[in-house]
């Protein structure tokens, strides 16, 4: 046997192996080499004019220049101009400069703006399954949630959502997994948490509401004084890199693992006529700066998130778990929250069926590989 028939046999035999242990059904449902697959409202047959400088008006969510969020969309920006060539401009709008910071998402829908870059679940008032595409609690990690945009059909349920609105969207980052907050008392038990004032945003303010929370929405700016005040009691934000320089350790010293948002996804989200008038090369840039993007943000977050706890420990936070009591309550008030939501909006079953599969496959794999491995490290 020569060296390429061997090859072609070994591969063929280890081809066969791998799909004998897979269920048929489920290897059937998802054709790896045509993900994600082609949308029939986008067109991609246009060619670039290089005489002709394009313009694309992009508003985002975060103040100009915003740690990591900010800062990785003007990087993209950089980094389209320079492989168009200097044919393709993205225009960067910080909140409220063209739009208000949550407008962003009506006015791309609008076409008054080409394109955004903000967060999915700031929608849910418009459809409750949009929340589901930042992640939900005790959910996926930035890991899995991009596995399962990208390989488990998460990516065509969002787009199909979003085509309702006129919107095309792209993954644009992940915070990674964030912290369960600050606050002003110790939790030592289910009781600490009742009628406490907090500002959480998402689903997981909803199922810290079943649990006996207040939640609270504010801006950001009004977050420190309210808690200094003792207007609120506690609050989430981020993680370290971007709560320290919010400084809510000086108010509210206690600092909680978190559950709630294990891997929330930021979006880069375009008008679809914005997007159709594009030329393919200039949409294969944006594709490839975008993954890019996603990529480089999810790994900011996270080396910057290894020094900023470095540096809150040296400011003698008080960093701590919830009790086990909180932990089985927010479970049970998740499962509540998801079966009201489910019978109240097919969107929200359908993407939930999606996310629900994908997690449970998923536990059973990172169960024998990766928990296993950061248990034992
Ligand atoms: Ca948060």
């Amino acid at each position: 046997m020569n060296r390429r028939n061997f090859l072609t046999t070994t591969s063929i035999i280890g081809a066969s192996l791998a799909i004998s242990g897979c269920n048929e059904t489920d290897r059937q449902a998802i054709d790896y080499t045509k993900h994600p697959k082609k949308d029939s409202f986008v067109k991609k047959d246009v060619n670039v004019n290089k005489n002709k400088k394009v313009i694309i008006n992009l508003a985002t969510s975060w103040p100009a220049h915003f740690a990591i969020m900010g800062t990785g969309v003007d990087k993209f920006a950089a980094r389209v101009k320079d492989i168009s060539g200097g044919s393709l401009k993205i225009k960067i709008y910080p909140k409220n400069v063209l739009v208000p910071a949550l407008a962003v998402f009506d006015a791309a829908s609008a076409g008054q703006i080409d394109a955004f870059h903000s967060g999915p679940y700031y929608w849910k008032g418009k459809n409750s399954a949009f929340s589901l595409f930042s992640g939900i609690p005790f959910g996926l990690t930035a890991e899995e949630i991009n596995s399962w945009m990208l390989y488990g059909g998460g990516l065509e349920l969002w787009r199909e959502q979003y085509a309702k609105y006129n919107l095309y969207p792209f993954l644009g980052g992940n915070t990674n997994i964030q912290m369960g907050g600050w606050f002003t008392n110790p939790i030592n038990s289910l009781d600490d948490m009742k009628g406490l004032k907090m500002r959480i945003p998402g689903l997981g303010g909803e199922v810290f509401s079943k649990m006996g929370v207040n939640p609270i929405l504010l801006p950001a700016g009004e977050i420190y004084t309210s808690l200094e005040r003792g207007v609120i009691d506690a609050t989430e934000w981020v993680g370290p890199a971007l709560d320290i320089k919010m400084g809510f350790y000086k108010v509210a010293p206690y600092y909680y693992s978190g559950w709630h948002e294990p891997g929330s996804i930021l979006e880069l989200t375009f008008n679809i006529q914005s997007w159709n008038k594009l030329a393919s090369e200039h949409q294969s840039m944006i594709e490839v700066a975008s993954s890019e993007m996603n990529s480089n943000m999810t790994y900011e977050f996270h080396a910057k998130n290894i020094y900023a706890l470095q540096e809150l420990q040296s400011l003698n936070v008080k960093l701590s778990r919830f009790p086990q009591d909180v932990l089985d309550a927010g479970k049970k008030a998740l499962i509540e929250v998801v079966d009201e939501e489910s019978s109240k909006n097919d969107n929200f079953a359908k993407v939930y069926k999606s996310i629900k599969k994908h997690l449970d496959l998923s536990k059973q794999w990172d169960d024998v590989s990766l928990k296993y491995f950061l248990n034992e490290r």
